[in-house]
């Protein structure tokens, strides 16, 4: 038999740049390479993992509801799905609450994009604002939302020419590209892709403000920031602003596929029966799974978990003199390390030497997303390997 790691060579796109350490299985906040050997994971599948890896909840509820019911088209009803309905409203806008279930993130924002222009098709010509170093997905709609010029480029002919970039937290930029024509602003509360960048206060407020001044719907791109990832279970909190439509994707089910779209009522009234729907979107089992995933992150407190720990491990990081740091950012535990030169050299040096999984976002920065279920002394290994990582890196360009 031909050895997996070829196979993925020879059929796999290679669109990813394959690592050559082997997991093969994860639990708690730590996952397992083929030799048994241990990492602690501060990168839990890009922000999935909240729940960390093999939690028992989620494993029991899979194993119930795969057993019951794995699919059924939303034109059916189904209590498991209605349940979730009704967890998400008493998580967003109560009894005004409409929420349109999807398989991804990259999914959920083009549902929130049509649902913002359906809601504004009186308008001739409508355009949308997005933010200079925004990432919302890779699909044509939110392609055309996402910044990064790398990721646009090979496409630029197919995507929508009525998206204008303001900068992140300018909002005098934001009003400068506002018309009669403008439907709707869409923005992440972190950057998270573009180097973790907090919105400040003061910018989401004004935003807010100049929408409902102007009659233009606020979209928040939640997909990394939500469920409970920023110290709340939507980042939003953390501001003190609600948005007229919410994205919300990669931590909703713990690591099963789904998003969602949420708003109210009034938005949705625009949008016809049959102008948008999923096969997959709304199925029992991953419904089940953000179930058991949502009442988990309840129960145990987790997103104030996020927040204690994210302000422990940011007060730390900043306490470490290094020259090589520029500036430490971050909103609960989703925390980012911007250095002076690449950040590749540091996370490596972690993977290799100290057993610590990191992320970067972009050239210059290293990006921790550890699962909310952490504890302290997942902070201070964390914490540790980053020092030693200064030490070494610095050392060896000495
Ligand atoms: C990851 C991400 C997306 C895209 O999610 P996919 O599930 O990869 O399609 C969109 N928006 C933000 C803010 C993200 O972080």
């Amino acid at each position: 038999m031909t050895n997996f790691l070829d196979l993925e060579k020879k059929f796999g796109s290679g669109l990813y740049s394959l690592k050559d350490k082997v997991f093969v299985r994860g639990e708690g906040v730590y996952l397992y390479t083929d030799q048994n050997e241990k990492y602690l994971d501060f990168m839990s599948g890009h922000g999935v993992a909240c729940l960390g890896h093999a939690h028992p909840v989620l494993i029991k509820t899979l194993e119930e509801q795969s057993k019951k019911l794995v699919t059924l088209h939303s034109s059916y009803p189904n209590e498991t799905r209605a349940k979730l309905f009704e967890l998400m409203a008493e998580l967003t806008f109560y009894d005004e609450t409409k929420c349109f279930l999807v398989n991804s993130g990259t999914e959920a924002v083009e549902g929130a994009l049509k649902l913002a222009l359906a809601y504004n098709r009186e308008k001739k010509d409508p355009n949308v604002i997005a933010m200079k170093r925004s990432f919302h997905g890779r699909t044509m709609g939110s392609l055309s939302l996402t910044f990064n010029p790398k990721y646009r480029q090979p496409f630029e002919n197919f995507l929508s020419k009525k998206v204008k970039f303001a900068t992140y937290n300018d909002l005098d930029s934001v009003k400068g590209l506002i018309d009669e024509n403008t439907a709707c602003i869409i923005t992440e509360l972190v950057q998270g892709e573009g180097g973790v960048y907090p919105a400040d206060k003061e910018f989401i407020k004004g935003l807010r403000e100049l929408c409902d001044e102007k009659n233009i719907l606020l979209i928040f791109d939640e997909v990394q920031t939500g469920m409970g990832r920023c110290g709340k279970m939507f980042a939003y909190e953390q501001y003190n602003v609600k948005p007229d439509i919410i994205a919300i994707a990669k931590g909703l089910a713990g690591g099963f596929p789904i998003g969602a779209v949420v708003s109210k009522q009034h938005i949705w009234a625009k949008l016809e029966k049959g102008e948008h729907a999923s096969t997959f979107g709304g199925n029992p089992l991953a419904a089940s799974m953000a179930i058991a995933t949502i009442n988990t992150l309840k129960e145990k407190s987790l997103p104030e978990n996020a927040n204690e720990l994210g302000k422990y491990i940011i007060e730390k990081l900043k306490k470490i003199s290094s020259s090589s740091i520029r500036e430490i950012r971050g909103l609960g535990l989703l925390i980012g390390i911007q250095f002076k030169s690449k950040s590749g050299p540091y996370i490596d040096y972690c993977e290799k030497n100290e057993n610590v999984l990191f992320l970067s976002a972009g050239m210059t920065v290293l990006r921790m997303l550890p699962p909310l279920i952490i504890e302290k002394i997942h902070a201070n290994e964390a914490i540790k390997s980053i020092e030693n990582a200064l030490n070494f890196v610095k050392d060896k360009d000495n």
